[in-house]
């Protein structure tokens, strides 16, 4: 059977075959196979050299210093050791936080436990494009409020926060900001410092790295402090416990110092890719972009297909690996809660598709996406 076109690259990406080869330098005995904390040996050494070097690769996406960067697990974890870790260096009874109703669930699930802790938290809605204003920001703020925390780019409709904007509100205020730019590392040209974040979480596998591995940044200069979610060895100077996994380091560090020499290359393809997606499903029939059609990311478009049962639609368009942002909850289907928050009604949320586009998509890939969504939506109205 004839493999589904994979558009799905905003889920996670396949891992580069450059970063494969330099991760499986990383694993056997003729390899650097030891732990990077072994110090009594020449085998210690090389790993933690490795380790280190690719601690810098990740840094240098960002723009910023080696040592501002913590591996953690994933985004997940990376956003679980920001916000928890800031609530309790930082909490006290009484303390506020900010974030958005269309955060990940990563962020979302560690809000919904600070409030169970008796945090007060304040969840900004965003406008109908998918963005947060900064002003919103910035009439939520409190003398209370410890931390804001919002995405660089939403998963589910690719919409960018104008991040520097809030972060002089926050700066202003004594606020720490931290950055989901899960979607944003190797989309957007990132630099730590003027965006002006104090901790910013990366994952390596939505940038054709490895799953299981990922950063945060902490901002050394004011140096900005954390409490440990995982406590060991202490390990990334007491951040985060654990020994490092040097193939995944390594193959982080590799996808990032890819993603940076080849940024505007992969930008150009997205680019030239997404627009005769764009243009030729919108000629399909009645259909939309969910969120903001500009202020995005070249790689990921959300598509509303008007008139249509998200069931039937799914089915007609079997032969393509999109994503529906639904989520099964125990008793039912229930559709994307991102775009119920950005006004889009239900039966619609239902109806739309999630495209993403990556470094391995070819423009016949588009083309016979797109004309699989002509077919499929020729069909529906057949039936209908
Ligand atoms: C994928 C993603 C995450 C989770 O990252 P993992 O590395 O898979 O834990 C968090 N936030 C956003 C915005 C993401 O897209």
């Amino acid at each position: 059977m004839k493999q589904p076109i994979y558009l799905d690259y905003a889920a996670t990406t396949p891992v580069d075959p450059r970063v494969a080869e330099a991760m499986t330098r990383c694993l056997t005995m003729d390899g650097i196979f030891a732990n990077p904390a072994s110090r009594s040996h020449r085998y210690g050494w090389q790993a933690e050299e490795a380790v280190e070097n690719a601690r810098r690769q990740v840094a240098d996406l960002i723009a910023t210093d080696p040592r501002a960067v913590v591996w953690t697990s994933g985004a997940t974890e990376a956003n679980n050791l920001a916000i928890k870790g800031v609530a309790q260096a930082h909490g006290k009874p009484g303390s506020h936080f900010i974030t958005s109703t269309i955060e990940h669930k990563a962020v979302l699930d560690c809000f919904a436990v600070l409030e169970e802790q008796g945090y007060a938290v304040t969840y900004l809605q965003p406008n109908e494009q998918g963005e947060i204003e900064p002003e919103q920001v910035a009439k939520a703020l409190r003398p209370e409020t410890v931390l804001v925390s919002l995405m660089l780019v939403n998963n589910e409709l690719g919409v960018i926060n104008d991040i520097e904007a809030i972060s002089q509100l926050c700066r202003q205020q004594d606020v720490l900001l931290h950055v989901d730019a899960a979607q944003g590392a190797g989309k957007l040209a990132i630099d730590a410092q003027q965006l002006g974040v104090d901790l910013m979480s990366l994952s390596a596998h939505k940038v054709y790295g490895p799953k299981g591995v990922g950063a945060l940044y902490v901002r050394r200069t004011p140096p900005v402090v954390i409490s440990a979610q995982m406590h060991g060895g202490g390990h990334e100077r007491g951040m985060r416990s654990g020994t490092l996994a040097t193939h995944q380091c390594v193959g982080m560090g590799e996808a990032f110092a890819i993603a940076k020499l080849e940024l505007e290359q992969d930008q150009h393809h997205y680019h030239a890719l997404m627009s005769a997606l764009v243009d030729g499903v919108l000629a399909a029939g009645d259909v939309s972009i969910n969120g903001a059609a500009s202020n995005k990311v070249a790689n990921i478009v959300n598509f509303a297909f008007h008139g249509q049962e998200g069931d039937r639609l799914m089915m007609v368009l079997k032969d393509l690996a999109v994503s529906s942002g639904s989520a099964c909850t125990s008793a039912s289907v229930e559709p994307s809660y991102v775009l119920q928050q950005i006004g889009v009604g239900r039966e619609l949320a239902h109806a739309s598709l999630r495209f993403s586009v990556g470094r391995f998509t070819q423009m016949d890939d588009i083309d016979r996406a797109v004309a699989s969504v002509q077919d499929g939506l020729a069909k529906l109205s057949r039936l209908s």
